[in-house]
């Protein structure tokens, strides 16, 4: 689906829906400017993003892997860098360690990525062929509350580490591009029911 207008990014970029909450959470608080989403062909013969730029089988052919600058920030590491570095922090505390649901940040001691450059955040999902939508996706849950104040990068409840959701396709995750615009979003655990016995 296009990128909806409250994450800030280049015309026509387009990115796997479940991603979306997890963006829009993201933009709420940190300034960034999308640059690149999914790359590769569109039904009906058209085509999004740069053409085979990024690395053979990136997520960014999935459309499950975004690349990130300052809005309206320099092509220098400068002070508009300084939020995009703690951003970059936040999704991968120590080198090659990306928390989860991140399966590859690359910033800082990446070639071709960092301060200056661009930050990569890509999302972990199931192995998928080229343009084709993964089966399933791990996101972090969002909060439908409105964006939070504080400028601390304040950790949404992550699922624990080591959690692997099972394959095939989940509540909110069903492979399907483009249809409406649901605040569903991906492998966030739902709980059902909770029903206590009646009487006793
Ligand atoms: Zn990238």
């Amino acid at each position: 689906m296009p990128i909806p207008a409250s994450v800030p990014h280049e015309a026509g970029d387009m990115v796997d829906r479940r991603i979306v909450p997890d963006l829009r959470w993201i933009a709420a608080r940190y300034p960034i400017y999308v640059t690149d989403g999914y790359s590769g062909p569109l039904p009906g013969g058209r085509h999004v993003g740069c053409n085979l730029c990024h690395v053979r089988n990136s997520d960014h052919y999935n459309g499950l892997a975004v690349d990130i600058v300052p809005l309206g920030g320099s092509s220098r590491c400068d002070a508009s860098w300084r939020p995009i570095s703690r951003l970059a922090r936040w999704a991968e505390p120590r080198q090659n360690r990306p928390r989860p649901p991140f399966r590859w940040v690359g910033y800082d001691g990446d070639a071709g990525h960092g301060c200056g450059n661009h930050l990569h955040l890509s999302w972990e999902h199931a192995v998928a062929p080229m343009f084709k939508l993964a089966q399933w996706v791990e996101v972090f849950p969002v909060a439908r509350q409105g964006a939070a104040k504080q400028p601390q990068p304040s950790p949404p409840q992550t699922p624990p580490s080591g959690v692997k959701p099972p394959k095939g396709p989940r509540g909110g995750s069903e492979a399907e591009p483009g249809v409406g615009d649901g605040p569903q979003g991906g492998v966030s655990t739902v709980q059902s029911g909770g029903v206590s016995p009646h009487g006793d």
